[in-house]
């Protein structure tokens, strides 16, 4: 049997040639152990654009209406009768994922993001109402309390919310691959991923270098947190790290030659990708041989480890740089994006929803 539901606000695309528009959606009553969000921001992820475009039509078609958004921090205002960790009034976030069957291996090692029935917050088959799960582009959202997370008090969360995303995504590999004091770590792209990349890095102790097309962009990444910024067309600048670094972590989605990168890499080095290019990228093989390089890629993070990053982030004080708009200018934020034309991520003030 269906739960029983109540109307909310959100954004959302009829088409993938239709803009992001005002509408009303159906949402669950919260079950036994459900958290209902009054949804304070929202970031805007690159994933929410290639989502609403039906970009990513091969392994994840977009089934319409989309209602988008991962990066989601909010207020408790009801809970389940058995929730136990939230009451209301109190600051939480959502993420990428809002379920998972919490039985199998992945689940087990608190790696839900890798679990084979995890749900999406957003484009997901929905177990509850049926069709799919609507994201963060709305007054309110209604998640299992597993997946809720909770807020240090310190932070301006106008800013957390790309931590939800943007920020587990490149603070899981590093973690990983044990990024920390005495290592050299490179970030190849001063993006979203990018720019909490460094922060992040800085804020385990490590040596930072930047890699940038753009050489307007190396003061920014020094204030990020970075102890260098090399332009990566600059063969000379680039010939000077060759087989010197510990961990680079590459951001960027575009077309590029990760093997320029991967020739940075010493001995055990490891180069993991976050951004996703559409095409396959020419890895040659004696690149990882010759000192026992490795490439992999890296997915978000469970949820223990989403918690551990935000209280990471409120000990060392860490948010986005980001710029607020209201929802009203969401569809001008995603050209915006596509130009890259954002320091360094949009979060939407849902406060801005009421107003229509
Ligand atoms: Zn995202
Ligand atoms: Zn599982």
């Amino acid at each position: 049997m269906h739960p029983s539901t109540y109307k909310a606000k959100a954004y959302s695309a009829a088409s993938e040639t239709s803009p992001l528009a005002s509408t009303i959606i159906a949402r669950r009553d919260p079950t036994e152990r459900d958290v209902q969000i009054e949804i304070l921001f929202c970031g805007i992820c690159h994933s929410d654009l290639h989502s609403v475009r039906n970009e990513w039509s091969e392994f994840m078609a977009t089934n319409y209406p989309i209602v988008p958004g991962h990066e989601i921090v909010g207020r408790v205002t009801r809970v389940g009768s058995a929730v136990t960790k939230y009451k209301p009034g109190e600051l939480v976030a959502v993420g990428c994922m809002v379920d998972s069957d919490r039985t199998c291996q992945n689940c087990k090692r608190d790696l839900e993001q890798f679990c084979p029935n995890m749900t999406l917050t957003f484009n997901s088959p929905d177990k509850h109402l049926g069709g799919v799960t609507y994201g963060g582009y709305s007054d309110s959202i209604v998640v299992n309390e597993h997946f809720v997370l909770r807020l240090p008090s310190n932070l301006n969360i106008a800013g957390v919310a790309p931590l939800l995303c943007a920020g587990i995504t490149t603070y899981s590999p590093m973690r990983h691959w044990g990024v920390g004091q005495g290592k050299k770590v490179g970030v190849v792209g001063l993006g979203g991923l990018g720019h909490m990349g460094v922060k992040f890095a800085h804020a385990f102790g490590a040596r930072v270098v930047v890699f940038t097309t753009s050489p307007n962009k190396r003061d920014d990444a020094m204030r990020l947190g970075a102890d260098e910024a090399v332009v990566s067309r600059n063969a000379d600048e680039m010939k000077k790290h060759a087989g010197s670094f510990d961990f680079i972590l590459d951001t960027v989605s575009a077309d590029h030659d990760v093997n320029a990168y991967i020739n940075l890499l010493g001995v055990d080095g490891n180069l993991t990708l976050v951004g996703a290019p559409a095409e396959p990228l020419r890895v040659p093989a004696f690149g990882l041989i010759v000192r026992r390089r490795s490439f992999s890629g890296s997915s978000i993070g469970g949820i223990a480890e989403t918690q551990e990053m935000l209280d990471f982030c409120g000990k060392h004080n860490i948010t986005a740089d980001v710029e607020v708009i209201p929802v009203q200018k969401v569809n001008e934020a995603y050209e915006r994006l596509l130009k890259s034309d954002v320091k360094y991520r949009f979060s939407i003030d849902m406060a801005s929803l009421k107003s229509k």
